[in-house]
């Protein structure tokens, strides 16, 4: 059943916050809850999973604007394994809203539970070969494609811009104000940048930020989350708030996995009957218990937000 934006975007929300207990953190004086966005919704449909997460907050204002600018389509691009192009499947099905997805990849060998799902679902997918994708926005073959489908809504990779921070920013209302630190992992930062807006708003919170990089590089997304505020209608907030972006426990790279970090996972998922991704939220949890044990976070509470992504642990729970 087609559902309209407000029965999908102005509904009430209630994520579950939890405390993950464990000895060492008591040791140090640590309080870590963590915010359950994986599971937004009671609805207990692939939809619903699909749109849970950081990434429903991050399309909220971006699918308002492009319902007022009456774009005929939504497109956006994404790699293979993208959660940002999976959910935008899932809410172009139920606001039945036409969705074109640009992959980075051939499409023979590309077409995996979730590209097929979001086929599925009724994204057209337009695969770009790695050297045309590095210049998707000027690539006159993708222009041509995609103007068949104009007037379209375009959405950035990684779904990151000045609406996504908006939006994101409104994850502060399931935030208790006395968490020292909020925890989360960045990809593009989109989501870092919503948090350190929300913060700001709240004026004289001093509450400090904590990005867990999730690439290899250095600086480049303390930049990228300084550029996405400075867009936006409060860019002192990158100023204003306390944030800092960590570098160093990424593992390799996006998507690389060590046996360590797989390790870590797999007993931290039967500890405390939370799922992870190996790609981002373990990445972040490992890097909070390490920086605990190194004393790091001595006497205080933290806030870990669960961003989803866990498209890929569904489809291997249901095998
Ligand atoms: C997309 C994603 C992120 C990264 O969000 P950004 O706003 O790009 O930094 C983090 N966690 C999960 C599970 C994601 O799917």
């Amino acid at each position: 059943m087609v559902k309209s934006y407000s029965d999908l975007f102005e509904r009430p929300l209630n994520p579950a916050l939890v405390e993950i207990k464990e000895p060492f953190l008591d040791q140090q004086q640590v309080r870590l809850y963590c915010l359950r966005l994986e599971q937004l919704f009671p609805e207990n449909e692939a939809l619903y999973r699909a749109i849970s997460g950081n990434k429903y907050f991050k399309l909220k204002y971006n699918i308002l604007q492009a319902l007022k600018e009456q774009a005929m389509t939504l497109l956006s691009f994404g790699g293979a394994y993208s959660n940002h192009i999976y959910a935008l499947a899932a809410i172009g099905k139920l606001l039945a809203l036409p969705t074109i997805g640009v992959i980075r990849g051939e499409s023979c060998q590309s077409l995996n539970p979730v590209l097929a799902c979001a086929e599925k679902w009724g994204m057209h997918l337009i695969y770009l070969n790695r050297e045309q994708y590095r210049k998707k926005h000027s690539d006159i073959a993708l222009k041509a494609i995609a103007s068949l489908y104009a007037p379209y809504y375009l959405l950035p990779e990684g779904g990151s811009n000045a609406l996504a921070v908006k939006g994101c920013a409104e994850l502060l209302h399931f935030i208790p104000d006395n968490m020292d630190t909020i925890a989360l992992a960045v990809g593009t930062g989109g989501t870092m940048a919503g948090i350190i807006q929300g913060l700001y708003q709240h004026s004289n919170s001093t509450t400090k930020v904590l990005g867990f990089s999730v690439l290899k590089g250095d600086n480049f997304l303390t930049q990228a989350v300084r550029n996405l505020l400075s867009d936006t209608d409060t860019p002192l907030a990158s100023e204003r708030v306390n944030w800092q972006v960590i570098n160093t426990y990424h593992f390799g790279g996006y998507a690389k996995v060590t046996p360590l970090l797989r390790q870590f996972m797999d007993r931290f998922e039967q500890q405390h009957a939370l799922l992870l991704d190996p790609v981002y939220t373990a990445k972040m949890l490992y890097g909070i218990y390490d920086m605990v044990e190194k004393g790091r976070l001595k006497n205080t509470n933290i806030l870990c937000i669960h961003t989803g992504g866990l498209i890929g642990r569904t489809a291997q729970l249901m095998k």
